[in-house]
């Protein structure tokens, strides 16, 4: 570990990286390598920074899995000349895509802050300049020249998250983004703050494995008082479909219609995984609560818990491409793998 940090900054695209002409008003992506020369305050951090930018930077809602494969490659890379990586990316699905990098890198020791803004790095009132800033100096902390942070995160507006218990709450405030059941790791004030207890310790001394496989044959299904047979049947006859994320009520109930239940056995019969998360913002499943889950344990649904749907979106593309035995799949799922449930 070298003396000063070693920072890579990879821009994606998102709003972050715009830049206002003031003659034209028109937004225009901002050119990274002159990164420094547009934000002078980069000089006072104690490191040194490189930066690679996408050649097409994408609106957040453009990023496909592929995308994923793409940013993991550029750490995979780099991960040797550098000490931590902070990852630029749009918000509107940097939860996703943060937690699908959490899972993609198995015995990560190094920091990879996920950040973003709600407003171009060139407006007035911009606050790119605070998360990109506190984001660096977070990925170039370290204690006795070890990082304090070894896990994928997320800074937003003065909070740093573990990135695969975030969601996105808000698409105008520039506190966005929220984690419901695990809390804040660091916070931004006079000081930066981390909640050491809170981070994931760094166990193994295993060679870094970037998984690049995801199988996206996957769907969301969040039920609603009124969903009809046929929706669900046509939905889950999808030809190769593979995982199902069930979106159901409160603690993972959902209705004991005789239709709903049988189409979910029959999914599950053709080997289709289906795991049950809470509609709720926060709180767990608690399969076996209440009569109306009763039934979905006895099917062999498996317990989301207190997991958000993008980690369950993100750690179901990561499993399956895994190809695990069926009870292998199981297990894995009900674990944490990368502290994203309790
Ligand atoms: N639509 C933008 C994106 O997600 C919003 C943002 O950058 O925050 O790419």
């Amino acid at each position: 570990m070298s003396k000063i940090a070693h920072i890579l900054i990879i821009y994606t695209g998102g709003t972050i990286g715009m830049v206002k002409d003031y003659k034209t008003n028109v937004l225009k992506a901002f050119d990274f390598d002159n990164l420094k020369k547009n934000i002078p305050e980069l000089n006072l951090i104690n490191c040194k920074i490189d930066t690679i930018s996408f050649d097409e930077p994408l609106d957040s809602s453009n990023i496909h899995p592929d995308d994923w494969v793409k940013i993991a490659t550029i750490i995979e890379e780099n991960y040797d000349s550098f000490d931590g990586f902070v990852v630029l990316h749009g918000s509107d699905t940097m939860s996703y895509t943060a937690s699908a990098i959490s899972f993609m890198f198995e015995n990560l020791s190094k920091p990879i802050i996920f950040t973003g803004s709600q407003l171009p790095i060139g407006d007035l009132r911009t606050d790119a300049k605070e998360n990109l800033i506190t984001s660096i100096q977070i990925a170039s902390s370290q204690i006795n020249g070890k990082p304090i942070i070894s896990e994928v995160c997320l800074y937003f507006e003065y909070k740093l998250y573990r990135a695969n218990r975030t969601t996105k709450i808000n698409s105008e405030h520039f506190e966005a983004f929220t984690s419901p059941n695990y809390p804040a790791l660091a916070e931004s004030g006079v000081h930066l703050k981390f909640n050491h207890d809170l981070l994931l310790k760094k166990v193994s001394i295993d060679k870094l494995i970037v998984r690049k496989k995801l199988n996206n044959n996957i769907v969301i299904i969040k039920i609603f008082p009124g969903i009809t047979q046929n929706v669900v049947e046509s939905i889950l006859n999808t030809k190769g479909l593979k995982g199902v994320i069930l979106e159901t009520y409160g603690s993972g109930n959902a209705p004991t219609t005789e239709w709903f239940l049988k189409l979910l056995q029959n999914a599950l019969s053709k080997g289709i995984h289906i795991v049950d998360v809470t509609q709720c913002i926060g709180g767990s499943v608690i399969l076996g609560q209440y009569e109306t889950s009763i039934k979905l344990q006895e099917l062999g649904l498996i317990n989301g818990y207190d997991i958000t749907t993008e980690s369950a979106v993100a750690k179901m593309m990561y499993l399956l491409g895994l190809k695990l035995p069926e009870q292998q799949f199981r297990e894995l799922y009900m674990k944490s793998l990368r502290g994203e449930i309790n």
